[in-house]
């Protein structure tokens, strides 16, 4: 039998086979073609490496480079395995005229191991780091593929990679929405290439909102003491808090766990969080498990922790080998002043739900965030992060900010804990919100990665030589963001992360002149119409801002903001002559100057939206393009 080491050695050795001296001596004078070569039984991320290097070397170079398992006659770009290499880590280096990748593909069976695709994150790599290919966003002109001359597979030093962090996960990229067909697949491929773990493993984890799955009204009705001390405990037929402390509830509850598992033998890991919305018992024996948070509010964080402990040691002894997942979230986001100590099956995922939507721009959060974290990784060993921090629910082209100084405290801080994983969340409005999703997912292979850096690149070579106007943009809007939220209240409310009629109002009418100038001086320096393409989708989401604001009445139709009017003045007050203009303008406003370049009468409008169904530009999810108006308050599902 030849054990799987001594396979991979074979098939190690089959690329160095290609010497001159085996060849047939009447074609030693003919150059041979260089190929692609792995394994014939090489795994489908590795096949699916050689097809992208394939693709990649003929649009750079015009060489095309055949793929095959049989032993190389030429020159090969070798794809190799080796499980001595870190998890997703890889090795590139030269070898007797080859270019070796050689990636860690293994299934390791550790209860917190994931599967290991070195072999394509190295390609990957290649790609980017001797191809200096970029993939800036998915579908049509999200590539960038300079060309040069022949690829050389002499390379001065060799290359080694692996990843900051294990689980690498980015949402809200349009990789759910499986029915929108035309940006499901080329998502999912940017992703890929971008070295997501949730590209192709996107079960590994397993944190959701929980308890309602498990309990039933029976048992509740069989235990009446199990019913929490305030409060609503069912919805539609399902149990969704109870006392975490009574007496024999989590025996119960630990079982219909395992049931579920048992129902669910491939599930990757099981989630035993809290139902949303935080209505915890607070009977005298819970509420011994209550304290205040730094905030002076009950943090539930030891009570939850211990129900956490117990139920996760039961399922320890009798179903060995199945990871579960619990929040640290809403209520109980800080740690306890003392924690019990957790199983290993365990692993928490730390979701601060007040520093969602820019929240850590919140003097008060930011100078917490550092000892919160430490305080939380020390809790358990496979301590997982994931947060809302530079996303807002926007329905209407915005462009969020970067918020560079977000991005460089929270994600080179968890991979310094060795947190396991995290997962972001980023913005499927791609058109005008690309660089968010670019700049974490870089970061969360490379959590030391240059943003500075890589945002000046991403925006230089999307949009050509007047990329700087768009920096620019981006710094005022963090500068805006920051201000904005400095100015608001610390305390948790769920419009905090929305786009609406007061960030609108507040933000985005007050600088879309700003905003409008700085797209027009860099679409008129773009040089390609691949540059021209991609501002024009950045362009698409400014028509359907310019739309909503103006809807709104929040700006006129030159894009110039309408002053709201203060409360107490009058027009005559003001001394404005403005009335003539209607009766909706407020009678401060002056409106002098040419119609917005984004402005478009209904009838284009209509045109427009109907065009955007079937492009990447705007903001697609389940409900459409069309969200409505800008709304105030909270936004309400229709
Ligand atoms: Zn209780």
């Amino acid at each position: 039998m030849i054990t799987a080491r001594a396979a991979l050695r074979l098939a190690l050795a089959l690329c160095f086979s290609s010497s001159l001296a085996q060849r047939p001596a009447q074609d030693r004078d003919q150059p041979q073609a260089r190929v692609i070569h792995h394994r014939a039984q090489a795994a489908e991320s590795t096949r699916w490496a050689a097809s992208e290097l394939q693709r990649l070397i003929k649009a750079a170079t015009g060489e095309d480079l055949a793929i095959t398992s049989e032993n190389p006659q030429g020159p090969a770009i070798c794809l190799e395995e080796d499980r001595d290499l870190p998890h997703d880590g890889y090795l590139i280096r030269s070898e007797k005229g080859n270019l070796i990748i050689r990636g860690n593909e293994g299934h390791p069976a550790g209860l917190w191991d994931l599967p290991s695709h070195g072999t394509l994150w190295g390609a990957m790599e290649v790609a980017e780091r001797l191809l200096g290919v970029r993939w800036l966003m998915p579908g049509p002109h999200g590539e960038d593929i300079p060309t040069q001359g022949k690829l050389s597979f002499d390379l001065a030093e060799e290359i080694r990679g692996q990843p900051g962090l294990a689980v690498r996960m980015l949402a809200y990229l349009g990789e759910s929405d499986r029915e929108i067909t035309h940006r499901h697949a080329p998502t999912l491929q940017w992703m890929k290439q971008q070295r997501l773990t949730n590209s192709l493993h996107s079960q590994v984890t397993g944190y959701g909102h929980s308890w309602d799955d498990y309990l039933k009204p029976a048992d509740i009705e069989a235990n009446p003491d199990w019913k929490p001390s305030s409060g609503n405990y069912q919805r539609n037929g399902k149990v969704t808090f109870f006392c975490t402390t009574a007496p024999g509830l989590v025996e119960r509850f630990a079982q219909r766990v395992m049931e579920s598992m048992d129902r669910n033998p491939k599930r990757e890991m099981t989630s035993i969080s809290p139902t949303d919305g935080g209505g915890f018992c607070t009977c005298q024996r819970c509420q011994a498990l209550i304290e205040p948070d730094p905030h002076g509010k009950p943090n539930h964080a030891r009570a939850i922790l211990t129900f956490y402990k117990d139920v996760a040691n039961l399922i320890a002894k009798q179903r060995p080998g199945r990871r579960l997942g619990g929040f640290v979230y809403y209520n109980y986001q800080y740690p306890p002043s003392s924690a019990p100590e957790l199983p290993d099956n365990l692993s928490l995922c730390w979701a601060p739900l007040n520093y969602y939507g820019y929240g850590l721009l919140k003097p008060i959060y930011r100078s917490e965030f550092q000892p919160i974290l430490q305080g939380w990784s020390q809790l358990t060993p496979h301590f997982f992060y994931h947060n809302y921090s530079t996303w807002m629910r926007s329905f209407h082209g915005a462009p969020l900010p970067v918020s560079l100084d977000i991005l460089k405290r929270e994600i080179p801080a968890t991979a310094k804990v060795k947190a396991w994983g995290a997962r972001m969340v980023g913005s499927a409005a791609w058109g005008v919100n690309a660089p968010i999703n670019y700049l974490l997912a870089k970061q969360l292979w490379n959590p030391n990665l240059d943003l500075e850096q890589t945002l000046n690149e991403w925006l230089q070579r999307s949009y050509g030589p007047g990329w700087s106007h768009l920096r620019r943009l981006y710094d005022l809007l963090d500068q805006a963001m920051a201000e904005h939220k400095a100015s608001q209240s610390p305390i948790y409310k769920g419009s905090n992360y929305e786009v609406n009629q007061e960030v609108m109002q507040t933000l985005y009418a007050p600088r879309f002149p700003q905003i409008e100038e700085a797209y027009r001086s860099t679409f008129a320096k773009c040089v390609s119409p691949a540059q021209r393409a991609r501002l024009q989708r950045f362009g698409d989401n400014l028509t359907l801002l310019f739309h909503a604001l103006h809807q709104a009445r929040l700006i006129d139709l030159s894009g110039h903001p309408i002053q709201a009017q203060p409360p107490n003045s009058t027009a005559e007050a003001s001394g404005s002559t403005n009335r003539t203009q209607g009766a909706a303008l407020p009678a401060t406003h002056k409106a002098t100057k040419a119609p917005s370049i984004f402005h478009l009468n209904d009838q284009a409008f209509a045109q427009f939206l109907k065009r955007m169904q079937s492009d990447h530009s705007l903001l697609h999810d389940r409900y459409g393009i069309d969200h409505g108006p800008i709304w105030k308050g909270e936004w309400s599902e229709p």
